[in-house]
């Protein structure tokens, strides 16, 4: 039988890992900040936003939301994030993806200063990533290397394949396994014979958006998966992109959908809100 990675517990430690922290540079001042910036009323993007502000205040932090009108222009976005880029009581902003389509949503995450960006998505950060040498890890990755320690998963020369190479997930997912000395290895839509690839695999992380893609047989005995999918099933069930019945059993340790990577992309953001203000006042 599988280890089962208990999402819910990990993030529930990182979280209280932050409070304690931010109880702490309270006491010298300094309160952390998160300013999320939600345009349009896309019923998800309203649900992330909510949980996120209750993370806010369950672990000590300011938060403020910016709700703003679906017709809201490009310019009216722009200035706002150059005001919240100056305030000195907000130490991470985010604006909630998808925008409407009227907006440009790579401006806008270029407008957010480096040292605010707390999900890592604007491109000095995504270099700073490449290099090795960064403040922020986004949310999602950062959360599955997080359960990957938990789960004492070994990743030093072992054989790790990623499933999905986007910006937010798969490619800087490659990228933390690389900088832990994994041999890793990138696949996507255009990958030939994906199952050959998989079963090298000692660590696979699946970032597909498929609902049950990943199969029994393409999974190597023993093997730790990691199931980063979000998608709803025929009946309208929350399911990962792992098929877990078959996978589970030929799986070492198995992240669950829900309760496995989900829970951690809101601690990881707690945590990358909680540097930045450490960042900006000189306490990092
Ligand atoms: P995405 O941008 O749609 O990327 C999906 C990736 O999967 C692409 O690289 C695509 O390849 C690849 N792919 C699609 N079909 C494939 C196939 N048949 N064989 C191999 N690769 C294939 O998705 P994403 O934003 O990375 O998200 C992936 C999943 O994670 C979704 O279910 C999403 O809801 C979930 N997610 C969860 C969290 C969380 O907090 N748990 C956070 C973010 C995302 P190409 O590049 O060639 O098109």
């Amino acid at each position: 039988m599988a280890l089962i990675i208990d999402g819910k517990a990990v993030s529930a430690s990182v979280r209280a890992r932050v409070a304690k922290e931010t109880a702490l540079i309270k006491e010298k001042g300094v309160t952390p900040g998160l300013a999320v910036i939600i345009a349009g009323d896309d019923p998800a993007s309203r649900v992330y936003v909510n949980n996120k502000k209750k993370a806010c205040a369950e672990v000590g932090f300011l938060s403020e939301e910016y709700a703003l009108p679906a017709e809201v222009t490009q310019e009216e976005l722009l200035a706002l994030v150059e005001e919240l880029n100056h305030r000195k009581d907000i130490s991470g902003i985010l604006c909630q993806l998808p925008l409407p389509k009227h907006l440009d949503e790579k401006a806008v995450i270029e407008a957010i200063s480096p040292l605010k960006d707390v999900d890592a998505f604007h491109p000095s950060n995504v270099g700073r990533i490449m290099i090795g040498d960064y403040h922020f890890l986004p949310c999602t990755p950062a959360g599955v290397m997080e359960l990957l320690a938990w789960a004492n998963a070994d990743i030093s020369g072992k054989e790790c394949v990623v499933i999905g190479r986007s910006n937010i997930v798969g490619k800087p997912m490659s990228m933390l396994l690389l900088h832990k000395h994994g041999t890793v290895t990138v696949c996507h839509s255009r990958t030939k014979d994906l199952g050959e690839v998989t079963r090298r695999a000692d660590i696979l992380v699946a970032a597909v958006g498929i609902p049950k893609f990943v199969k029994g047989d393409m999974i190597k005995e023993g093997a730790v998966v990691i199931d980063v999918g979000m998608n709803r099933d025929e009946n309208g069930k929350l399911c990962g992109d792992v098929d877990f019945a078959q996978v589970e059993p030929k799986a070492s340790a198995i992240t669950p959908v829900p309760g496995g990577v989900g829970p951690m992309t809101i601690a990881m953001l707690m945590q990358n809100t909680l540097m930045a203000a450490k960042i900006q006042n000189g306490l990092d």
